[in-house]
């Protein structure tokens, strides 16, 4: 998908965050291929294993797959290959005009979150 291709305006394929599957690990549950929404994930039924069919489309930093993998066959690199993209792309600059941008929109909400702290 188009909009996957980058991470703030960084081709995607410039940082290696993907999963790997141990086959070897996996039982099959299928819970991968619902949980992530970027469809990073098919499903063999010949093999009942899942399988990482577009790695790129996974949201860099998103660790949910491998959190909830009932059998630990999911695998990430270190959080530091994120957190090293993260200020070797210097996306924190485009995190502040992003938020500039969205002035208002931020504040209205978090007025609005303050006032019904505690309501609901
Ligand atoms: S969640 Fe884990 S065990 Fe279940 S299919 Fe995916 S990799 Fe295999
Ligand atoms: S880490 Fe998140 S985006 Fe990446 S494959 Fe898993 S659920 Fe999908």
């Amino acid at each position: 998908m188009e909009e996957y291709k980058t991470w703030f305006g960084v081709p995607r394929k410039e940082i290696k965050w993907y999963p790997r599957i141990d086959p070897a690990k996996c039982i099959g549950c299928g819970l991968c291929t619902q949980v992530c929404g970027r469809g990073v994930y098919s499903y063999d039924f010949a093999d009942r294993k899942s399988v990482v069919i577009k790695p790129y489309n996974c949201l860099v930093g998103c660790l949910t797959c491998s959190n909830l993998c009932p059998a630990g066959a999911i695998d990430f690199p270190d959080p530091g290959v994120a957190r090293d993209a993260a200020r070797k792309f210097g996306i924190f600059k485009v995190v502040r005009e992003r938020l500039k941008e969205h002035f208002e929109e931020f504040l209205e909400k978090t007025e609005k979150y303050r006032e019904n702290v505690g309501k609901d």
